[in-house]
């Protein structure tokens, strides 16, 4: 049978024998491999190099990415990451260091650390950071065992509850949950802000503190932070700001000038390096005076005698180590190139343009798809509804998987969970008036099909490598690995 060539899979290809590699003769004596480690069997397909390069290259092909088209993954800040970040990352004295060796020969490593802890501080207004935590949930489990450490600290031993707003992202109960405290949910009012009645009847001296995302995950700033934070702080709590909406008001507000008091940064998002698909990511929390104290460790220092020099240094009653050694270095090294590429007045236009694509995408789509909060203006996202008039039996699922037949991501679907069928729409500001166009018609033409032919989007995608899939069995039972079938 002939080869079908260009749907081959790797083990097609192998032939007993074939090899990819061509080692050198030994010049050491050889000794036998360590016993108990290595697996008996391993069945690799026996291929020559230039199949393998080209297995690799055709999955990479299979990817969407962020390089390759528009990702309007509302709440993950998909915004293009320049290239320059990289080189950063990739120079020698980043990129070959080792996290064990002596301060003075890395002193380059910590200036950057201690130059990228200053430019957070600066953004956010709070006194000390400590870039440890490598996603934006660590940094929220770090912020939470800050927050109940200073209470305990103090003597109030009763504290044992956070409160969430129920526009929360699953990882905020999730980090209260691991940190051994209750949460306690609240629920938004008709505008999309935090309720003030029922949060005031949750509010006691049980109250270790508030997880609260602002601007939210329906993209709307709350109108009441300041009020919010001072209800908290009325009953000894502290104010956690899940910082991962940074994007729509870096450079405008700062989260300590609001009243926060703890907050994580989610480098990867913000401050432009690259993620999904799991990693690496990095989530630098920063605190008040008060609660430097307890910051994870070790942060960096820097000392002027005669020279600057930079050391390691522990706050006094550190929460501890939350990561190996310090921090996802490689993602430090890109974001303090971003920041500093573009400069304060960078930041806030980068802002400004974010908000500016998200209320240009909402206000061509409002009219077609329902936007629960669309007679506000939103922030850097909006959340809309597949629950589109004149349709019946079609979901949002059909609707984002259509939107891959027209050559887009699909954005963000059934989160957040307080807008029913959601669709959750952030274009970021590295997008041209073109490409938000081109997607605003898109949406607009599918909303048609749904009413016109709706089996076209209940059967889609239809130009994928892999069509409708079973999701539910495909994350339950994952295949990771390529073995012979
Ligand atoms: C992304 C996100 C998080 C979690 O951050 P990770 O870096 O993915 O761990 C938390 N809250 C909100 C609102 C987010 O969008």
């Amino acid at each position: 049978m002939t080869l079908d060539y260009a749907n081959s899979y790797i083990y097609d290809l192998s032939e007993p024998g074939r090899i990819g590699v061509s080692l050198p003769p030994t010049d050491v004596p050889e000794s036998d491999l360590p016993q108990g480690y290595l697996r008996t069997t391993l069945p690799l397909p026996e291929v020559a190099e230039v199949e393998l390069v080209r297995h690799y290259v055709r999955l990479s092909q299979k990817n969407y990415s962020v390089d390759s088209g528009f990702y309007p993954l509302g709440s993950c800040t998909m915004k293009y990451n320049p290239k320059v970040n990289d080189q950063a990352a990739h120079l020698i004295g980043f990129a070959r260091i080792h996290p064990l060796q002596p301060e003075e020969t890395v002193q380059g490593a910590m200036a950057l650390m201690y130059g990228l802890q200053q430019a957070l501080a600066e953004i956010s207004g709070f006194d000390a950071i400590s870039l440890q935590p490598s996603a934006g949930a660590h940094g929220e489990f770090s912020g939470v065992l800050i927050m109940r450490k200073y209470q305990l600290d103090r003597g109030e031993t009763q504290r044992n509850k956070i409160i969430v707003p129920d526009s929360a992202h699953g990882t905020n109960p999730a980090s209260t949950a691991m940190s051994g405290l209750k949460a306690v949910t609240v629920p938004s009012d008709d505008r999309g802000n935090v309720d003030l009645e029922a949060l005031r009847a949750a509010l006691d001296d049980t109250v270790v503190g508030m997880m609260l995302t602002n601007p939210n995950t329906v993209g709307l700033f709350d109108e009441h932070v300041t009020e919010i934070c001072d209800l908290v702080h009325s009953v000894g709590g502290l104010m956690y700001g899940d910082g991962a909406n940074l994007n729509a008001v870096m450079g405008i507000a700062k989260m300590a000038d609001l009243g926060f008091d703890v907050m994580h940064f989610n480098l990867h998002k913000t401050f432009s390096t690259p993620h999904g698909g799991g990693g690496p990511g990095s989530g630098p929390v920063g605190v008040t005076k008060a609660l430097e104290p307890f910051l994870p460790g070790p942060i960096v220092g820097r000392e002027e005698t005669e020279e600057v020099e930079y050391h390691w240094v522990w706050p006094a009653k550190s929460i501890g180590r939350v990561k190996s050694f310090f921090g996802n270095f490689g993602v430090l090294v890109r974001a303090y190139t971003y920041i500093s590429m573009l400069g304060a007045e960078g930041l806030l236009r980068t802002a400004e343009n974010a908000v500016l694509n998200a209320n240009y995408i909402q206000a061509r789509l409002k009219n077609v798809y329902p936007v629960p909060f669309g007679d506000r203006f939103c922030m850097h996202e909006f959340v809309a509804s597949g629950l589109l008039p004149g349709t019946k039996d079609l979901h949002t699922l059909d609707i984002a998987k259509r939107l891959i037949d027209y050559g887009f991501h699909p954005p963000t679907i059934y989160f957040p969970g307080i807008v029913h069928e959601s669709i959750m729409i952030e274009p970021t500001e590295t997008e041209s008036k073109a490409t938000l166009d081109a997607f605003s018609e898109a949406m607009i033409k599918i909303a048609q099909e749904a009413k016109e032919n709706p089996e076209l989007l209940h059967s889609a995608p239809h130009k994928a490598p892999v069509g409708r899939l079973d999701e539910v069995l495909a994350a339950r039972r994952l295949e990771l690995t390529s073995l012979p079938k």
